[in-house]
């Protein structure tokens, strides 16, 4: 019981946009006491002002918007939060060895899904640094990045896969294909990251511009799986455009991604 009064007490603490109680019970049913005190901590520090709907729930991470304020500016920001609780660890163990930016001697199991979190801050980075379309990462904390919010009026830029048949209606999917070799070209070879976990689910269409998101899995391209993923990743773009009419063999899109 105690427990409750406690998770009430962080919930009055954090500004929660939504009056009603439904946003309330959602907030207080998918977040643990530590993760609260964590997005307290962000709003004590001034990044998040408001916390606003549920963008997404997914298996490892929710997604929430929220008012924000990075430098003294008004953003609007998408708040990913790894569950501490059911993350799949062993999943993450794969990406995270071999990967020689993180000594993974000296994390504990405990503190795999904060490495996972930093790592997902630092390929953003990276990847946004390189001039890749990515949403702008801002800051994180234990389990919670905070990163730019890709939508209008709370509500998340469609994927890929959600505009299905529309896409080839709302926009030239021709062209939004080479946007997308120009920015997976650059992710390689700039970056030097491979995404890892790229399909019509991770990329965003903002004024028909593709925007790679999810981007904790990604390694570097001296990963000894470096590869394997890449083929992949180029693999799932293949056959979803494939299906636009869209036909580019596999060995024409990797060599113009690495260029060699
Ligand atoms: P998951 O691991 O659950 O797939 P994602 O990072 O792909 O996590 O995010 C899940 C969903 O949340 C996305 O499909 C997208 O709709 C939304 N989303 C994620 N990041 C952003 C962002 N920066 N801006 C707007 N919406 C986002
Ligand atoms: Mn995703």
């Amino acid at each position: 019981m105690k427990d409750i009064k406690r998770i009430e007490k962080l919930l009055d603490q954090l500004r929660i946009k939504e009056k009603d109680s439904e946003a309330r019970k959602i907030f207080a049913e998918v977040f643990d006491e530590r993760t609260l005190k964590t997005l307290y901590k962000l709003s004590a520090k001034g990044y998040i002002q408001a916390l606003g709907g549920v963008v997404s729930t997914g298996k490892e991470a929710n997604v929430f918007y929220a008012d924000g304020s990075i430098n003294g500016e008004f953003k609007p920001l998408a708040v990913k939060i790894y569950r501490i609780e059911t993350s799949e660890f062993f999943k993450m163990d794969e990406y995270l060895f071999g990967d020689r930016r993180f000594d993974m001697r000296r994390v504990s199991k405990k503190e795999l899904i904060f490495t996972w979190v930093e790592k997902e801050f630092r390929n953003l980075e990276r990847a946004f640094n390189a001039g890749v379309n990515v949403p702008e990462p801002y800051t994180y904390l234990k389990n919670v990045v905070l990163m730019e919010f890709l939508g209008e009026d709370e509500r998340p830029y469609p994927t890929i896969f959600e505009l299905k048949r529309d896409l080839s209606e709302v926009t030239d999917v021709e062209e939004l294909y080479s946007r997308i070799k120009e920015h997976l070209t650059r992710l390689y070879r700039k970056a030097e990251l491979v995404h890892a976990d790229l399909s019509e689910y991770n990329i965003v269409l903002k004024d028909n511009d593709p925007y790679f998101i999810d981007m904790g899995q990604a390694v570097l391209t001296d990963h000894p799986l470096a590869n394997s993923y890449l083929e992949r990743d180029l693999r799932n773009l293949i056959r979803f455009f494939s299906r636009y009419g869209i036909k580019e063999s596999f060995e024409e899109l990797i060599s113009s991604v690495k260029g060699d």
